[in-house]
């Protein structure tokens, strides 16, 4: 018998029944007041995902469209920003900045640690004609989530516009975009919003928009001047994927009935549970500082590829866990914990860590982490 999947991946996450249900029902078509009775339904309750008032506009790409986006339609070329490079989505804002010719200055720290508001602070010091600071919420390949409510609070008062991507923590970890003035927030729907791939989210405040406003060159398919016109007709400039915002109603309903606070202390919980069996089996925590709620990095013994497990895991057993990316590609493995994934899917992938390691020669007490991620989960 073929094996049952489990994913456990920091994106693209399981997708509740009724979600992906919803996407084998008839396209509608998107010129019509029903379309956008649904198209201004779901742009109002983004609002509360990402804590704001401003207006949420929806691209059909994968999160990175959200994050050129952000970089086209905020910066002209030749002109200055600074990256935050504490992993490789980090990275990921310096290439689109290249691509467009922006001159950009990172922030370089070594993987594992957060960024910290000195760093930035100076930064922005040493290069007062930088335009924005691009950063992340959390730095999925490395499993940090950064002090944004710090950042943000330092900011404040500052010219500088601050542009965060939480692609991977938006209703995962807590974060309130006006309340920590953040200016422009990208994210996905694979991740945290439990929807399949291909729906990207991007938050613009009155700040940013006085920028764009000024912009010559903002862009064609990513260009939010054309969005925003066309919101405010409850559409959008290209075709929509109809499908995917018809399921977004229904990942939406879920998050409002189950509510953010709430989502936010499960996660918290399930991250917690995760750092504990790992240590319980003798592992070590790729993150130093501030471990996310997204997904749990843990390194590898001496000896143990992170892609032999992972491979060995998802072809065996039909369990998927991910491994790293970048410069610690096969040094850590990651464990997701948000999404549609729930308490007895991390039993699940504990379990299957226990068995691999087992079996490709680290020998850990079976049980060992189970037992006090048990404990945890269900408080006993
Ligand atoms: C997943 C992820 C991305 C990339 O998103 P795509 O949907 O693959 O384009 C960017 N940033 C972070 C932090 C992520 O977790």
């Amino acid at each position: 018998m073929r094996n049952k999947n489990y994913i456990l991946t920091p994106g693209p996450v399981p997708v509740p029944f009724e979600v992906l249900s919803k996407a084998a029902e008839p396209i509608m078509h998107h010129r019509t007041p029903q379309f956008s009775e649904i198209f201004k339904e779901v742009s109002e309750d983004l609002k509360y995902v990402f804590q704001t008032k401003n207006e949420v506009y929806i691209f059909a790409s994968s999160g990175t469209g959200a994050m050129e986006s952000a970089v086209v339609n905020v910066m002209q070329p030749g002109e200055k920003a600074i990256v935050v490079r504490g992993g490789k989505f980090g990275e990921r804002w310096g290439e689109i900045c290249q691509a467009y010719n922006i001159n950009f200055v990172p922030i370089d720290f070594e993987w594992g640690y957060p960024v910290e508001v000195e760093q930035i602070e100076k930064a922005l010091k040493e290069n007062p004609d930088a335009k924005a600071v691009f950063t992340t919420l959390c730095e999925t390949s490395t499993g940090v989530t950064y002090d944004i409510k710090s950042i943000g609070e330092f900011m404040k008062d500052k010219p500088q516009l601050l542009i965060v991507d939480a692609i991977s923590a938006l209703a995962v970890e807590e974060f309130y975009q006006d309340a920590w003035n953040v200016d422009i927030v990208v994210a996905g729907s694979q991740k945290g919003i439990m929807l399949p791939p291909g729906l990207a989210f991007i938050s613009v405040s009155e700040k940013a928009w006085k920028v764009i406003e000024n912009n010559k060159k903002t862009g064609f398919y990513f260009n939010l001047k054309a969005m925003k016109k066309n919101l405010a007709k409850a559409t959008t400039p290209f075709t929509p994927a109809i499908s995917l915002i018809m399921q977004l109603k229904v990942a939406l309903n879920i998050i409002k009935n189950d509510g953010l606070e709430n989502m936010f202390k499960r996660h918290k919980l399930m991250a917690h549970a995760t750092r504990e069996a790992a240590k319980a089996l003798g592992l070590k925590l790729f993150a130093k500082k501030n471990s996310s709620n997204v997904c749990t990095s843990i390194e590898m013994p001496e000896n143990i590829e992170a892609k032999k497990l992972t491979k060995k895991l998802r072809d065996e057993y039909g369990v998927t866990i991910a491994a790293g990316q970048g410069q610690i590609e096969n040094k850590i493995i990651r464990i997701a914990h948000f999404g549609f994934i729930d308490k007895f899917d991390l039993i699940v992938g504990i379990s299957a860590v226990e068995i691999g390691l087992n079996q490709l020669g680290y020998k850990v007490e079976l049980g060992k982490g189970l037992a006090v991620a048990e404990k945890i989960l269900f408080e006993l």
